[in-house]
């Protein structure tokens, strides 16, 4: 088929939730009853047309199909599930007749609400985005469900645009979908797909029916390899579905995106389908050698992951290399924008110098733009701009911070022996000693609910309505109260609480040389909730103490153990925007060692146990399997090398806010943390058959109370979960522990469950004392 060719330079998707948040804000007002679904649905409308408006000024085309329709009201697998009808049976009570869900049922469907469980959020490829899991079944009747993207595409007509719809593609959305519960033993949502392709046959020629000459499938799914579907079966569904869509009468022409890593063998498969276009992740993924095709070639040499301004150069280096294998070839962000905060510009306090360094999703948009022209009239059209960009890549390569002499000397001299502690026995010995601890020993994650008089405090800081003194006495204050709290409740080792931490990253990212935060630097994490990531722009070093004074403060009000707390390696660097520039190995040794010197702090201060948090340990695992083994070497190694210079007597915990312990057993293990705590109440101890039958060996605390719930658990529920552990790990083994940490669960409940949770602890040691 014939048509308007594709745009030479496009993104694949862009920012959701508004330069500030505004989406996030009025979703959360509709929630809460603030404001109704129609005036959601005009804020919507109008950042959709902001949005629009903005691309068009950055150089994208008003009517080329170079801006792409990927808004969503919390997530972009759901909006799939949606379109298509794929809605549970226990939820089908939210559609319409016509298989339609309303606003408030969609959200009942992301955020659950009373009996009705949300469905699933998980990690979406290595990104720091969640998606919700769709719950598909034998019979789930998959029918066309919903024309909003369909009204997308007329809105923006209306407002003189031809824009090009986005939709996660069938193979990706069966791919990631779950077997709804009930669901025959052995059913896979994959087999599933000869049923859904035409409802995408069918939306796509609605799409085209109402103005869209392009719409972007997003297949992801291709890249990754997935343990449940094996490869083969993913190539063959990808060459039959894209076989039918290629067929429909009166379709648009087609784009699949192939974002987050290479598409290796499938690649072929899409040159050989009747797609039009196909988008490949330069950043992640390599130019294809060895083949040649004439469809259109997307190359993604803007990385959509990270802030960096990065090799312009570079990137038209790859686009040049592109045109030997397809003589049509476009330009693109290697990933939706999604993963990036707006726009530099909105940022007042950080440096020029770093500033000209950076692009956030306009400033890559405009680097899009530039390459395009390039496409388009030669790289000589633009000179200005190429060399503008290596002029500020050398200028970073060169600035002083972002290689520290002595940061880089100490890391050059470590040896094998700064990863390794003493053998656990040798320490288990020495800390059985120091600590006295009963069996069973009870404990929390570290924070207590961050309540609305402590965020007030940080606020008046920031804004210099107390001084650094008042508010420093203030979260004493807390602390104290914090302490008392745990003292009258019986917990056998105390936390601070955390309350002068605003996030358990950027706290750290604030005391630490090399790193920047942002005013406005959001990105959606998941649905309404954002985070604002640190950037990591130089070597990493410790100015000065940073968590030792709270620790002492509080060891000097109890005579119990207090536990210090710290954020580990890994999930610093995950939850952070991190240097390019070298290898992810060498920055996180850097921060490791910067936590080094803060846990030998800690330990003079006199504190004897201390807890490296590392809920991201799992995040940054690779797509492909192959990649792996570095990852879990580095990562473990930052860790290692983090805890390593503590004494045997001190007691190193670490704590992981997951529960698929079995995936990274190894990896855990490795860590070498005398104890380590991970969730585990929702899933009501699956995790601890992993664990027996790992051989786990060292102190481990299955989480007893789901943190992310209001509800209290009862004592008997408490006492049959400690049942469970004890059943099937070793006793000495075994610590008592919230699933997380408590910083969203107000006092009452807090006080309720942690209460509950003595009670059975102290049966549970009664009667382990009985039959000894
Ligand atoms: N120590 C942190 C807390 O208790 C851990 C949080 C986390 O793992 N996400 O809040
Ligand atoms: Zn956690």
């Amino acid at each position: 088929m014939s048509g308007t060719p594709f745009p030479t330079g496009t993104i694949l998707g862009y920012p959701r939730i508004g330069r500030r948040r505004e989406l996030k804000k009025a979703v959360e007002a509709f929630w809460a009853g603030r404001i109704t679904a129609d005036e959601l649905e005009a804020t919507a409308a109008e950042l959709r047309a902001a949005t629009r408006e903005r691309l068009a000024s950055l150089g994208l085309g008003r009517d080329d199909s170079s801006i792409p329709e990927s808004f969503s009201f919390y997530d972009q697998v759901l909006d799939a599930a949606v379109a298509v009808g794929a809605v549970p049976a226990r939820l089908r009570r939210l559609q319409a007749d016509d298989g339609s869900v309303d606003l408030a049922g969609y959200f009942t469907i992301a955020r659950g609400e009373g009996a009705d469980a949300p469905f699933e959020m998980t990690k979406w490829f290595d990104s720091n985005y969640h998606y919700l899991v769709p719950e598909i079944a034998p019979d789930t009747d998959f029918r066309l469900a919903s024309d909003r993207l369909v009204r997308q595409v007329r809105e923006a007509a209306d407002a003189g645009f031809r824009t090009r719809p986005v939709v996660v593609g069938p193979v990706t959305f069966l791919l990631l979908s779950k077997a709804a519960d009930g669901a025959p033993e052995g059913f896979r949502p994959f087999d599933r797909l000869a049923d859904l392709v035409p409802v995408y046959a069918e939306l796509i020629a609605a799409l085209r029916a109402a103005g869209a000459e392009w719409v972007q499938l997003d297949e992801p799914g291709l890249v990754s390899e997935n343990v449940e579907v094996p490869r083969a079966e993913v190539l063959e569904a990808a060459r039959s579905t894209y076989a039918s869509l290629g067929a429909v009468a009166g379709r648009p022409q087609i784009f699949v995106a192939a974002p987050y890593a290479s598409l290796g063998d499938a690649l072929p498969v899409l040159l050989d389908s009747p797609v039009e276009a196909v988008g490949l992740d330069l950043v992640r993924g390599e130019v294809p050698a060895g083949v040649s095709t004439d469809k259109v070639l997307v190359g993604g040499v803007i990385d959509g992951h990270n802030i960096w301004r990065g090799d312009l150069e570079a990137a038209w280096a790859k686009l040049e290399a592109l045109r030997a294998v397809s003589p049509r070839v476009a330009v693109s962000t290697s990933t939706s924008l999604q993963h990036v905060p707006h726009d530099v510009e909105d940022e007042s306090k950080l440096s020029a110098r770093l500033t000209s360094w950076l692009a956030f999703a306009d400033q890559k948009v405009r680097q899009v733009v530039t390459l395009a022209t390039a496409l388009e009239r030669g790289a000589d059209a633009v000179r200005a701009e190429l060399d503008a960009a290596t002029a500020a890549l050398e200028d970073r390569r060169t600035a002083a911070g972002v290689r520290d002499g002595a940061v880089r000397d100490r890391a050059a001299a470590l040896t094998d022996a700064d990863f390794a502690r003493t053998e656990y026995g040798i320490r288990l010995a020495a800390q059985e000693t120091a600590l006295d601890l009963p069996p069973l020993p009870t404990t929390t994650i570290g924070s207590f609910p961050q309540t609305s008089d402590i965020r007030r405090q940080r606020a008046r800081l920031v804004r210099g309505e107390i001084s650094e003194q008042e508010y420093v006495d203030a979260m004493r204050a807390e602390i104290a109260r914090v302490v008392e709290l745990q003292e009258s409740i019986g917990l056998d080792v105390i936390v601070h609480g955390e309350p002068e931490r605003n996030d358990m990253v950027q706290y750290f990212a604030e005391h630490l040389d090399g790193f920047a935060v942002t005013e406005n630097g959001w990105v959606q994490s998941y649905g309404s909730r954002c985070t604002r990531p640190s950037i990591l722009w130089g070597d990493v070093s410790r100015p000065a103490p940073i968590t030792v004074e709270w620790s002492a403060y509080t060891q000097s009000l109890t005579p119990k153990p207090v536990k210090g707390m710290l954020t580990g390696p890994v999930t610093i660097l995950a939850w952070s925007f991190v240097r390019d520039d070298q290898p992810l190995r060498d920055t996180a040794n850097q921060v490791a060692l910067a936590l080094r010197d803060e846990i030998a702090d800690i330990e003079a201060a006199g504190i004897g146990i201390i807890q490296v948090d590392e809920p991201a340990l799992r995040e940054l695992l690779p797509l492909k399997l192959a990649d792996q083994p570095d990852y879990l070497d580095w990562s473990v190694g930052s860790f290692k090398l983090a805890t390593a210079g503590a004494a045997d007597a001190t007691q190193i915990h670490t704590h992981l806010c997951y529960s698929e312990f079995g995936v990274v057993i190894d990896a855990i293990n490795a860590l070498d943390a005398d104890v380590t705590s991970i969730e585990a109440a929702r899933s009501r101890m699956d995790v601890v058959a992993d664990i027996e039958s790992s051989g786990f060996g060292r102190g481990i605390g299955p989480g007893v109370y789901d943190i992310h719930s209001p509800r209290v658990p009862s004592v008997e529920e408490v006492g049959e979960l400690l049942d469970i552990a004890i059943g099937a790990i070793p006793q000495r083994q075994i610590w008592v522990n919230p699933d997380c940490g408590l910083k969203t669960r107000g006092y009452d409940e807090t006080v309720a469950s942690l209460t509950n949770i003595l009670e059975a602890t102290r049966a549970a040691r009664e009667s382990l004392a009985v039959s000894v």
